[in-house]
This record gives C-alpha cells, structure tokens and sequence, in this order.
C-alpha cells in the first residue's frame, strides 16, 4: 500500500529526545521548550512562539488571548477542519461560516467582503461591527491556508483593517508556506506571521510533526504574554498557586519540543521535498481531461501538505469511483474535508440550517488527494501516476 502519509523524522530526533530521557527532563519544564520556541519565532520572523498541546489548543488559546467570548462572532472557512469552528464554540463565541476560494481552497476574500458590507452594520465612530442577523459583535477573521497554499491576504488584512478585526490565522497545514505582500517576493512573510497570531499543529501527518502539539505565534508582547499564562493555569505571577481567572494546561512536553526541534532543523529541506513531489506529479498527470492539479499562485509558495486535486465531469469518473479504484491497486487517498455547514453540529442548529457555501459544497464533492508524505519515493510518484491515467483510459 502506498499511503497517504507517512512522517520524515529529522536525524537528531533520537539524539534530542534520548536526551530528555537521560536528563529526567521530560515534562514541560526543561530547556528543549524554549529553544524550540525560540527558534520557531526566528524562522517565522515573529518575536513570540507559545508551544501547546495541539494546533486545536493553539487555535483556542490565541483567541482566548484575543478576548473573545459571549456575544462574540469570527469568520472562518466553511471548507476546514472541524477544529477551527471547535475552537471558536469553546470560547463562547459563534463561527460565521463563508465560502472558500476555488484556487487556493483558502477563505474567500470576497465572501468576507459581501458579509461585512451587507450582512452587517459599521458604527465606525465607535468602531463596532454588527452582524445583522444575529445581533452578535463580529470580532475576527480566522483564514486557514489550506493544504500548504497561503489565502489571498492581501484583501483579508485589508478588509481587517477597514471594519477594525483582529486576524488569526490557522497554519496547520503550511508551515514555512510563503506569501508575497503586493505580489513582491522580496517582501516574502511566512503563513502564519502575517496577522495578530498565528496557529500551527504537529501532529504526525503535518510537515513538521512532534507527534501531538502546537504553537501560537505573535510579534505583540502583550498577546504573547495573555497566551503564555493561559497555557499554564494562570498563575498569579507574584503567588504561585493563586488564580483570578479561568485558564488551562496546553503545556508541551520537553520531549515533543525536542522532537519539534529536530524537525525544524530539517524543515527547508522537508518543503523541497514537497516542492520536487509536486513537480513529478505535475510531470505525470499534467493534461489528464477533467483532472484538476493544484496551483501555486505567483505571489506564493505552496509547500503541498498534501497533493489536493480534484475530478470534474470530462474526468469520465466520478471522484469516488477513482479513489476505489486507485484502492484497488494499493493507492491510499483522502476526500477533502466535509463543509463546516454540512456537520450534523451545525446543519441542525436552526441559526445555521439554510445557509450555504456553493464552492465548499463543490470541493468536497470533486477533491482528494494523492499520497502526500515526506517519504514519499518518486517511484512511488510514478506508480500513482501511472494508475491515475491507465484509471482514466480503462475507463468508466
Ligand atoms: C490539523 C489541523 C488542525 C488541528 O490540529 P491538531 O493538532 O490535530 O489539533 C487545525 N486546523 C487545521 C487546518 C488542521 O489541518
């Protein structure tokens, strides 16, 4: 079976983590946290990074920092992963769910630009955007750059900027994902350090994995340090054990910091891994009828978390009947997420029922992807491809 994904460890990996285990330091106290934190921030071009216990706890965490709660309404893709709505419910606040762009699969700009300026009301003066349906105070934009290529950020900071939101962005899937401000690679941000804060997730099958964990990135000292004392329980900083507010425990171990490190250390090297897996898929499946492969915009860099195509109808089969048969030949594949509005937790909420977002509909229906992972080998690439075409030409 070629899978779907499978991790590549960096080659200090067992060095660091054996050394956790010799020294006892194995909880989060210890010194493979910082330096991973540290140099995470240096790599983003961000001054703060806050490790956590996952890319969901990262995502709740940055907008607990952000304040939010009750009566409180963020913008987030319909086409995601089901933990970015989670975490805007966790904090009381409500998701508002609009549409994605078809190329990029990222937060559609102009769905934003629709909301604001006709679902919702700007008292200007005092710089309170209402949404008209709910009467909730809309506080945020939260753009996930899916499947390693950035959103058009351009128009969502500029849309933030005019009706005064803050913007988390979701970089679970595009670590070291580059954007281009006004299309100028020589002013290149990285996904994730283009906003108030950003969020990634480790897990195993994201491109720079410590097994379970997470991170929350900002350059502003006093979100960072909001974040920092709601990861670990808030203690009073005066008197330990003492607390004023509600807060958590997303503390990361040492041990999947040092992990993390490791995998940093290797992290470019892993992106052109990514960048030549996306060249020979292009070299063998370029020109297939009705296959559509995914697109590296000119102000980007994709870094393919994972191979995202989709099957339209001059394909000649639907997207399914591919992915069963690409099973059959021992071809591991997955569909692209199910909508936000479509999960039974939302579709069933009277406040949601109703509300569609046709591109997200249209990319679960027509998306998957192809193996994806780091260790992917390009024989394995060429089989993929080969089953792909020899698939189409058998056909229907
Ligand atoms: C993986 C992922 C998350 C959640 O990360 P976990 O570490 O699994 O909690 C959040 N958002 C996106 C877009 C993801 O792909």
């Amino acid at each position: 079976m070629i899978p779907v994904n499978e991790p590549l460890l960096g080659k200090n990996t067992l060095k660091y983590a054996a050394d956790c285990i010799d020294t006892g330091w194995i909880s989060s106290a210890g010194s493979y946290i910082r330096r991973f934190e540290d140099e995470f921030a240096r790599y983003l071009g961000v001054k703060f990074a806050i490790t956590t216990t996952s890319g969901t706890t990262a995502l709740h965490l940055a907008l607990a920092a952000l304040g939010l709660g009750p009566g409180d309404e963020v913008i987030v893709p319909d086409h995601t992963m089901i933990a970015v709505p989670y975490a805007v419910l966790y904090t009381g606040a409500k998701p508002v769910l609009l549409d994605v762009d078809r190329e990029t699969f990222g937060l559609d700009p102009d769905a934003v630009r629709d909301f604001l300026k006709k679902e919702c009301r700007f008292d200007g003066r005092r710089k309170i955007l209402t949404d008209k349906r709910t009467g909730r105070r809309v506080r945020a934009i939260l753009p996930v750059h899916l499947f390693g290529h950035p959103c058009r950020m351009d128009e969502i900071l500029a849309l933030a900027e005019a009706f005064d939101l803050r913007v988390v962005e979701d970089a679970a899937e595009a670590h070291g994902a580059l954007y281009y401000p006004g299309g100028k690679k020589a002013r290149a941000k990285m996904a994730g350090a283009m906003s108030d804060i950003g969020c990634f997730s480790f897990y195993a099958n994201k491109i720079l994995t410590t097994g379970e964990g997470g991170m929350v990135v900002t350059s502003d000292p006093a979100l960072a340090e909001r974040a920092r004392r709601l990861k670990d329980l808030a203690h009073d900083p005066v008197r330990r054990f003492r607390h004023t507010e509600l807060a958590y425990n997303y503390r990361m171990t040492n041990v999947q910091a040092a992990i993390g490190l490791a995998q940093l250390e290797e992290i470019e090297k892993f992106i052109v891994l990514k960048q030549k897996m996306a060249a020979a898929y292009v070299k063998g499946l370029a020109g297939i009828p009705g296959l559509v492969l995914p697109e590296e915009k000119a102000w980007a860099r994709n870094v393919y978390w994972m191979y995202a195509v989709r099957v339209e109808p001059s394909f000649g089969m639907s997207r399914d009947e591919l992915m069963k048969r690409l099973k059959e030949r021992g071809i591991d594949t997955r569909t692209f997420f199910v909508p936000v509005l479509r999960q039974p937790l939302f579709a069933d909420d009277p406040e949601y029922a109703g509300l569609r977002c046709p591109v997200s509909e249209m990319l679960a229906e027509t998306g998957f992807y192809l193996p994806s992972g780091l260790a992917l080998t390009s024989a394995q690439i060429r089989e993929v491809c080969t089953a792909v075409k020899s698939i189409q030409k058998s056909g229907r």
